[in-house]
């Protein structure tokens, strides 16, 4: 009897796992096959930033064979900047050709010639759940800025824009211009008072909706730390006094530690914007501060950059101003040494702007399509492309089999356009790791001896993507096979 009873638990305790209470049932396997990556947008605008003056800042800072951060990103290309009637163009429209796609006017933000409201990619990011945000070192309301959530017919309208910023709940703003949030008379942080002339406190309106809003850097570190999700931080009455605190760089650091805690990803864009009020009045030395300010800014975009996976970054500028010359001889200009002691010179042609191409460099999802001569609407085409087409990796194949099977896995690279895998590398539970050849389609096949849990990961790489993929897998036997040796094996 006793010998039985012991049988009887041996039994019950060796079936257990081979029989659970639906045995009929499909087993719960996690069912794991398409890994679409956080689509991460990283706009960096250096306003008034041509080719001499990049490269001013490269002879100052690193000298002639030195590279800036800017200059280090794998695709490079030329922006035309003109505006739709072929005229040199101001900011608001160039901002405004750059975050919609479409060229219009001068001093239109977001708004076609004849006043059109035009959708912009921080809008359509917004719609599909990423998180946005605006940063420069001009006032929050400033064209640049400006033409990426606000819609009006004149950039001068800027208590309309910075009450358009936060009806359009951008979530990071940061800059300077307290003074279009606050009502005439009133003073905020800084000294200067309020102007706007509709009696309304937008830094009121924002904390009411939500909005955590800083002042000073020991607030913006606070609000980050306390994981705030929205944030306005006006740092100065109009443009951030030189030297600009907190830096440009510490603003984009901030912002991207806010935004990055929203799991679908972000569009953020970053604008080194004084660069431009240092060439309209032919000031070298600024230009050459502000302009290496804003390269330590992409420098620490580019950081946040390689410790992710699919962020596109994209450096760039809305168009030259002052018509900037570089000289080794000396020709009279504004003279300057580089780090080894040689010495240039800068000169100027106007304290305007031209309508010189800038460059654009790129790295990420889609950034070859930087390359080449484009107009300045390229800027949201490859944008959008990554918006609207993320890379995606899909694993398919079995979930579900029977030990010994041979188990083919198939996969797709999807969209099949530009920047299609060089090579998979296939890692599985208990197998060799496995490498195939790239391209839109690829296949690979394995055999597991033993029932268990497996796990195929697959990753894929470009130049400009990694996405991995990761399945996983159940093998076990169809309990008729496993029941009769079970009670063969019972009583021995
Ligand atoms: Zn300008």
């Amino acid at each position: 009897m006793k010998v039985i009873l012991r049988i009887g638990v041996l039994l019950v305790l060796c079936l257990a796992p081979v029989f659970p209470a639906h045995a009929g049932k499909a087993p719960e396997v996690p069912l794991t096959t398409v890994t679409a990556a956080p689509v991460r947008i990283l706009l960096f605008i250096g306003d008034g930033m041509g080719t001499a003056q990049r490269t001013a800042a490269q002879w100052a800072a690193v000298g002639i064979n030195g590279r800036l951060a800017m200059d280090t990103l794998p695709i490079n290309g030329w922006l035309r900047t003109s505006n739709i009637l072929g005229e040199v163009t101001d900011s608001a429209a160039a901002a405004t050709a750059m975050a919609t796609g479409a060229k219009t006017t001068n001093g239109k933000i977001g708004q076609a010639p004849d006043g059109t409201p035009l959708s912009t990619i921080l809008e359509q990011a917004q719609a599909r759940g990423l998180a946005v945000g605006l940063v420069t070192n001009t006032p929050m309301a400033h064209a640049t800025p400006a033409a990426f959530a606000a819609h009006t017919g004149s950039r001068y309208a800027m208590a309309e824009i910075a009450q358009q910023l936060l009806a359009a709940r951008v979530d990071v703003l940061l800059a300077g211009g307290e003074n279009a949030f606050l009502p005439q008379g009133a003073t905020g942080h800084y000294p200067e008072p309020g102007t706007r002339t509709d009696g309304r406190d937008l830094i009121a309106e924002a904390v009411q909706a939500d909005y955590t809003y800083v002042w000073d850097a020991v607030g913006l570190q606070a609000a980050v730390s306390v994981g705030a999700p929205r944030v306005l931080g006006l740092f100065a009455d109009e443009g951030l006094p030189r030297p600009h605190v907190p830096t440009l760089a510490a603003l984009t650091e901030h912002a991207l530690a806010i935004l990055s805690n929203r799991p679908e990803g972000f569009f953020l864009m970053v604008e080194g914007g004084q660069i431009d009020w240092a060439c309209h009045a032919n000031d070298a030395a600024l230009t050459i501060a502000d302009t290496l300010a804003f390269d330590a800014a992409v420098a620490a975009g580019l950081r946040y950059a390689a410790g992710t996976e699919n962020t596109l970054v994209i450096v760039t500028s809305d168009h030259e101003t002052g018509g900037m010359l570089l000289s080794l001889s000396n020709n009279g200009g504004q003279a300057f040494t580089m780090p080894d002691g040689t010495p240039f010179y800068v000169t100027w042609t106007t304290d305007d702007h031209t309508d010189a191409n800038v460059l654009v460099n790129a790295q990420g999802p889609w950034s070859s399509l930087a390359a080449g001569i484009h107009e300045n609407t390229h800027i949201y085409t490859l944008m959008a492309a990554v918006l609207t087409t993320p890379p995606t990796l899909i694993l398919d194949g079995p979930a579900l089999a029977y030990p010994g099977e041979n188990l083919t896995f198939e996969l797709h690279f999807e969209p099949a356009t530009a920047i299609l895998p060089t090579s998979y590398l296939w890692t599985a539970t208990g197998q060799t790791p496995l490498t195939t050849s790239g391209g839109a389609y690829s296949t690979a096949s394995f055999t597991w001896p033993l029932t268990g849990t497996y796990t195929l990961t697959v990753t894929a790489q470009t130049p400009e993507v990694t996405l991995t993929a990761r399945r996983f897998l159940m093998l076990r036997y169809h309990w008729h096979t496993l029941y009769l040796p079970l009670i063969q094996k019972g009583p021995s």
